[in-house]
């Protein structure tokens, strides 16, 4: 089926419209986009650059305040190696119970004398063990019951090991084995003797402890194998440090790293310890979550707004184009002087009407002014104009509810009917209802040939089969031929021709 011209053609400004609406639609959506996810990437990276460089000062500061702390502990190792005589001329570092010999009387003599420096050394100090244990496994000065519980016997076998940093002759260790982490001092006075000095890693909470506002950053203190020393997640210390911050670290001494999970700050303190400062990212961005999905709403009733607002604009932007298509329109589809179709259209219409009343029955006519040039020839050619837009005016009025009416040529004209159903084509009451109409055009033409001073009459041939609207055109042809012959202003009935 042939689509008309005029709604091919409204269809396309509506296609028009459409496609603009939609791009402009794409083009606000992506610009809102483009400019909220910039602006939110780089208030991100400010933001974690602000928490990086926030967590790692803290970082700092803890180290110094660790190393300090520790620092501490080993100057007041250090108090034992004064040169004044416990007891005697023997100095306490140098007593050396194992390789030299004294008697027993002396032994406990300077034994007590070492244990009472000790605990004069100590006395401020909230320390677990601060005592001297000798190669024989003995030992002189405090002890706590944990320590002596976990390493009964190995406790010099052990502390030796511990005195790892050569130029010092000493070192530190994490001990897990007991219920709680205690922290190990380990200082060599001299070859069988180790000054023992620890205290539990709970000591150290004042050190690490933070701000209101850094609630959300943890702090470890890990030891050369990363295992957590300490950790503000406390159920955490013992365990080794977690896969992911450990990756993220690696080998790193003192460094700021950041990934999609975490921002994290390390730095080492002690020889090998490291305080590891973490916060998880998604902490740090929370408020400009917040802020894009705000964003995300003032953009979604932006688009909104900007949808309106266009299909508003394109519609009364493209009002004129409809207009002037509109207009094109009727001005392709009529016939300029009548204002009815013109032959294209009409043809074209009559075809359409065919195939959809396929149910329907028709009639077509042809009809053509008779002596037409004698009006031209003897009033003018504008008489002969307003005869053609006359005879075109009573056609298409009368047969303005069961069909339509074109100019066809010069003086000839066309109408297509509809048949009621109860008006079978080319029978008897088809021929009355067909003539019905003929009489009253052609009283009404004799009626115009009067307001003209003309006697306007008409040759009308018709058609009715059942079949293309060529052939009833040819038909209906040959029926005005018909007409002309047999002395014109009449009307022939195809079906009835010989
Ligand atoms: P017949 O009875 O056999 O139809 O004879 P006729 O004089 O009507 O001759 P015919 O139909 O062949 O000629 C039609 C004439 O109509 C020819 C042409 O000069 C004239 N004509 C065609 N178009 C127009 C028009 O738009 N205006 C006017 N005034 N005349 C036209
Ligand atoms: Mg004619």
């Amino acid at each position: 089926m042939k689509k008309s011209k005029s709604g091919e053609s409204q269809r396309r400004v509506l296609g028009f419209q459409i496609l603009t609406t939609v791009a402009f639609i794409i083009i606000i959506f992506v610009s809102i986009l483009v400019v909220v996810f910039n602006s939110l990437s780089k208030s991100s990276s400010v933001l974690k650059k602000k928490v990086s460089s926030l967590i790692s000062t803290i970082d700092v500061q803890m180290e110094i305040n660790i190393d300090n702390y520790l620092k501490t502990i080993e100057n007041t190792s250090t108090l034992v190696f004064s040169t004044e005589p416990v007891y005697n001329d023997v100095v306490a570092y140098q007593y050396d119970p194992v390789k030299d010999k004294y008697d027993e009387y002396d032994k406990i003599q300077i034994e007590d004398a070492i244990s009472n420096k000790l605990i004069e050394l100590s006395l401020m100090e909230n320390y677990c063990d601060f005592a001297v244990v000798y190669s024989d496994e003995h030992t002189v000065g405090k002890i706590s019951k944990g320590t002596t519980s976990v390493y009964e016997n190995k406790l010099y076998d052990v502390m030796k090991d511990v005195v790892t940093r050569q130029r010092t002759n000493d070192g530190w260790f994490s001990s897990n084995d007991d219920e709680f982490v205690r922290l190990y001092y380990a200082k060599r006075l001299n070859d069988d003797a180790i000054l023992i000095t620890s205290f539990y890693v709970t000591e150290l909470e004042s050190i690490f402890a933070r701000s209101e506002n850094m609630s959300d950053m943890t702090i470890r203190l890990v030891d050369s194998s990363n295992t957590m020393i300490y950790s503000s997640e406390s159920e955490e210390i013992g365990n080794t440090l977690s896969l992911d911050i450990a990756d993220l670290i690696q080998s790193q001494d003192s460094a700021i790293v950041t990934n999609n999970s975490y921002i994290v700050s390390v730095g080492t303190c002690g020889d090998d310890w490291k305080i590891i400062c973490s916060i998880p990212t998604s902490v740090v961005l929370a408020e400009n979550q917040e802020t894009r999905r705000y964003t995300m709403l003032v953009g979604f009733f932006a688009i909104l707004l900007s949808v309106l607002a266009v299909a508003i604009i394109t519609k009364i932007m493209s009002r004129p184009v409809r207009n002037i298509v509109d207009n094109l329109n009727i001005k392709v589809d009529t016939d300029l002087l009548t204002g009815i179709y013109n032959k294209m259209t009409y043809q074209e219409k009559c075809e359409e009407l065919l195939t959809q009343e396929t149910d329907k029955n028709h009639s077509l006519w042809i009809i053509d002014i008779d002596n037409f040039k004698k009006v031209n020839d003897t009033m003018g050619h504008a008489v002969g104009d307003q005869v053609i837009v006359g005879v075109a005016h009573i056609l298409k009025n009368a047969f303005l509810e069961n069909g339509f009416a074109g100019r066809i040529g010069g003086d000839e004209f066309s109408v297509m009917i509809t048949l009621p159903d109860k008006i079978k084509p080319c029978t008897e009451n088809y021929e009355k209802y067909i003539l019905s109409y003929y009489e009253t055009v052609k009283r009404d033409i004799e009626a115009f040939g009067k307001t003209i001073g003309y006697n306007v009459t008409l040759s009308v041939g018709t058609s009715c089969e059942k079949i293309s609207s060529a052939e009833l055109f040819k038909l209906a042809d040959k029926a005005v031929y018909y007409s002309k012959n047999n002395g014109k202003n009449q009307l022939t009935f195809q079906h009835k021709m010989q």
